[in-house]
């Protein structure tokens, strides 16, 4: 049962930028012509997750420029995930939304979305109904998406990214939540609450090139399916069990034929076959143990999520009680 949400609020937008210059100035324009013809009030948080190029400087003169814009910039690139995580912690609204800064998510789109939560909803997540990828990484999104939500323990919806407007209350939660390894998507489909997927077309990057290559997208994978799942660690009682199965099986062969002829000769390359198989099984065991206690590791050390170089815009302002 949905309640709709009749009083009057505020969106607040949450935007990781990593060297986006080319692409800035059609975002801040678009963004000022939406605030424009909005009917609610709108406030926007660029984060600059330590870019190389002018994105930091364009942000400080555009907030400078418009009242509704703020930024935080990092010390260093920290990653994707985690300059999310920095817009959720610092922005304000009662409705949250997370968009990229290549206009790829349109505001059209994030606009039907913030409606969706006026009735009542408190997670309206984008759903891909196309993907302008070549037809192999399409593939690989497809596996991935299916893979962790066979292995999850928690429902991840298929072909969502992180476009999605949070009500205030998922916002918190996932504020919350101290991990470092930090997976957005998953978060959010963990706290649960009223949720829903909005359909739309993504477009292609307005300018620029894509900021993630095949060795982020690994650890982006990696990170979806350790943090959320553990059924690799299960994997690897189950493999040791069927190699055991594996092993009495030949025990039994091997008596039966020295029983059938006593002078048959024991094989070497079987010995070796099998020592051969059993190592790389046990390796691979380790390796993913090894995932689960770096990643332990990274927690323990308790090291800040991110560190803050320069801020600016309304974050500056004392919040309105
Ligand atoms: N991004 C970021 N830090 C990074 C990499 C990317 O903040 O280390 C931002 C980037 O500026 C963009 C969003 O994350 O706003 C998505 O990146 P991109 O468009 O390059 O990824 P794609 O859409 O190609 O998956
Ligand atoms: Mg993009």
């Amino acid at each position: 049962m949905n309640t709709p949400r009749t009083h009057d609020f505020e969106l607040g937008i949450v935007i990781p930028c990593y060297n986006e210059e080319e692409v800035l100035p059609k975002l801040t324009d678009a963004l000022a012509a939406f605030i424009r013809s909005s009917r609610y009030p709108i406030r926007v948080l660029f984060v600059d997750d330590g870019s190389r190029d002018r994105t930091a400087l364009l942000l400080h003169e555009a907030c400078a420029a418009n009242p509704a814009f703020a930024y935080l910039s990092f010390s260093r690139n920290f990653g994707h995930q985690t300059a999310v995580s920095a817009g959720l912690a610092h922005i304000r609204g009662d409705v949250i939304g997370v968009i990229d800064a290549d206009l790829q998510d349109p505001l059209e789109a994030l606009a039907e979305m913030v409606e969706k939560w006026r009735e009542g909803f408190d997670v309206v997540y984008g759903v891909r109904k196309n993907r302008k990828e070549g037809a192999l990484l399409r593939f690989a999104y497809a596996a991935f998406y299916r893979i962790l939500k066979k292995m999850a323990n928690i429902e991840i919806p298929l072909d969502s990214g992180d476009f999605c407007v949070m009500d205030r209350r998922v916002v918190d939660v996932i504020n919350a939540m101290p991990e470092h390894n930090r997976f957005i998507r998953g978060m959010r489909g963990w706290a649960g609450f009223r949720q829903i997927g909005h359909p739309y077309d993504r477009s292609a990057r307005a300018a620029g090139q894509t900021k993630y290559n095949i060795s982020r997208l690994l650890k982006l994978a990696f990170d979806g399916i350790i943090s959320f799942s553990t059924v690799p660690l299960k994997l690897a009682s189950l493999l040791g069990m069927a190699a055991g199965a594996l092993g009495l099986l030949y025990l039994v062969y091997a008596v039966a034929v020295k029983i059938a002829d006593p002078t048959a000769p024991i094989g070497w390359a079987s010995t070796i076959a099998v020592i051969i198989f059993f190592g790389g099984v046990q390796l691979m065991v380790l390796g993913i143990i090894g995932e689960y206690l770096g990643r332990i590791f990274d927690e323990s050390k308790r090291r800040p999520l991110y560190l803050v170089d320069r801020r600016g815009g309304w974050l500056d302002e004392a919040p309105k009680a």
